[in-house]
């Protein structure tokens, strides 16, 4: 059995959010057990827990909220939080989007190892799902998960770019796994789409240190960290997504082609299955119950 674990202390990191262009400070705290994983926006006054069902925009990022009231690109954040076995934490953030570092969640790992995890005094509440669930998508996409002693998570892309083209990658999740293997894998971006997505008011802090630049063929802006660093950050991604279950998922997640709708749809799925399996055991007390009232 593990325990429940907290940051050590408060850490603050500010920078500029990806799609808002907005300087930021995010500033995390220690939560106590069973609170999860919470966002406060301090500039509007709102909590929102890093849950399924407050998902948001999906389009090139993952928020949380309503919008006006959102905070936006989650998924790195959360990716290193749950990667490194971190369950309760309050991020404070004075802006609408987390800053985007240089891309990656190495950043976030190297701040979360500095202040260290605790212990709580209550166990974790890992979920193993018992059946598969799978969510499809157009186009041939789809995720599922499947039943596993251990969470593993595999992942295949398929880009007609030749920068990127097919990659596939599976690894069993533990946090050395994480920190080594998918957290220095940055996001990335085409240069084809730049002028459109400004044009929709995102990518607006977007820069050659906080993406990887894929041309027509080529990637624009140095050399990649891994050579399979797009599925890596695929992974990584999906990681953060899959936080929004608000409890530790072990089963084998396999995803094809997918993104953050995909994502946080199975999170959902994953959340309908804990609560009905949750019901499901509660069964014999209501049984007991009715009987007791005949
Ligand atoms: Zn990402």
């Amino acid at each position: 059995m593990r325990l429940q674990t907290t940051l050590g202390r408060t850490i603050s990191v500010s920078g500029v959010g990806l799609h808002s262009g907005r300087a930021v400070r995010a500033t995390l705290r220690p939560a106590p057990a069973g609170r999860g994983i919470a966002f406060v926006r301090t500039d509007v006054g709102v909590v929102i827990p890093a849950l399924a069902e407050e998902a948001g925009r999906l389009e090139y990022a993952t928020s949380l909220g309503e919008p006006g009231r959102e905070v936006g690109t989650i998924e790195h954040l959360l990716s290193a939080a749950v990667g490194l076995g971190l369950d309760n934490l309050t991020v404070e953030i004075d802006g609408p989007e987390v800053p985007i570092l240089d891309g990656s969640s190495a950043p976030w790992v190297a701040e979360i190892r500095k202040a260290g995890l605790v212990s709580l005094g209550s166990a974790a509440r890992p979920f193993a799902v018992t059946s598969t669930l799978s969510v499809h998508g157009e186009e041939g996409k789809w995720i599922e998960i499947r039943p596993s002693k251990e969470l593993r998570v595999s992942y295949s892309i398929d880009f007609p770019n030749p920068a990127i083209g097919r990659q596939s990658i599976s690894l069993v999740l533990t946090p050395d796994v994480y920190a080594d293997h998918l957290a220095p894998a940055r996001t990335f971006g085409f240069l084809a789409e730049y002028d459109y997505l400004r044009s929709k008011g995102l990518a607006q802090g977007a820069s050659e240190e906080n993406c990887i630049v894929v041309g027509d063929s080529d990637v624009m802006n140095g050399s990649l960290r891994f050579a399979d660093e797009f599925v890596r950050h695929k992974t990584l991604d999906l990681v953060g997504d899959l936080a929004l279950v608000g409890r530790p998922v072990v089963g084998h997640v396999v995803a094809h082609r997918a993104g953050h709708a995909l994502h946080t749809a199975l999170a959902r799925k994953i959340r309908q299955a804990a609560a009905s399996e949750h019901l499901r055991r509660s069964e014999p007390v209501h049984e007991s119950v009715a009987l007791a009232g005949r």
